[in-house]
């Protein structure tokens, strides 16, 4: 089994580049980010404030998560409901955000995260994949781009599914929830030391894919 581990911040192009090289090497597309995504809609449909630590962490208790793969792709199942689409609501991103600063909560996530790696070959994208979650992955990507060229991605993306909001508001939100996920104490949004680091702020998507597969390739054999 091998382990591929795709960090790098919001808007880098992760979640698109890790589903194409999935796909092209037939091995597993895992996106952590959706976990907490899940753990903070819990906590924002419950009206728990994410700045209390404390009562995030009373609440993991009732919370069950479950992560299903299937040819359609990643489901996340929070309490037997599949919450696909609400986790991806932006007002959700900051919740996330918040709550994967809590020691209790990235404790919570890592068995469901490292038991996908049991059974199959992986790649995986988050923040810590390579530094927390499988120091030992075969293969480490940071991939990362300018802020403003995240930015625009995201603000592109958020538009076509009919989301108003404007470019200044996704640039300020976005270097909000990176400085929170850099700046954290416990497993902040860094590389890991043997990480390769990959800049796509001037490659197009065809050409960040073959950058990736050309890592994995030269790393693998
Ligand atoms: O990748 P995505 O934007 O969906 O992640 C949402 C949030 O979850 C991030 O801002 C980050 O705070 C957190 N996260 C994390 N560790 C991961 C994946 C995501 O802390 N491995």
């Amino acid at each position: 089994m091998f382990k591929i581990a795709l960090d790098g911040p919001s808007g880098s192009g992760k979640s698109v580049m890790a589903r194409a090289v999935a796909e092209r090497l037939n091995i597993l597309y895992v996106d952590t980010g959706a976990l907490y995504r899940a753990i903070g809609l819990y906590m924002f449909r419950n009206g728990i404030d994410v700045n209390d630590n404390e009562a995030v962490s009373s609440n993991l208790k009732n919370i069950a998560l479950e992560l299903n793969h299937s040819d359609e792709g990643q489901v996340v199942l929070l309490n037997g409901e599949n919450v696909n689409k609400d986790i991806r609501l932006p007002e959700i991103s900051m919740y996330a955000s918040k709550v994967s600063a809590i020691p209790e909560v990235r404790a919570f996530l890592l068995d469901i995260q490292r038991a996908t790696a049991e059974k199959n070959n992986v790649i995986m994208d988050g923040r810590d994949i390579g530094t927390v979650i499988f120091p030992d992955a075969q293969v480490k990507i940071f991939l990362f781009a300018r802020d403003e060229v995240r930015a625009m991605r995201r603000y592109k993306e958020l538009t076509e599914k009919g989301i108003e909001t404007t470019f200044e508001e996704v640039l300020s939100d976005m270097q909000k929830r990176d400085e929170n996920d850099r700046t954290r104490s416990i497993a902040p949004a860094v590389p890991a030391d043997d990480a390769i680091m990959l800049d796509s702020s001037d490659l197009n998507i065809e050409e960040t894919i073959s950058k990736i597969l050309g890592i994995i390739d030269e790393t693998l054999k």
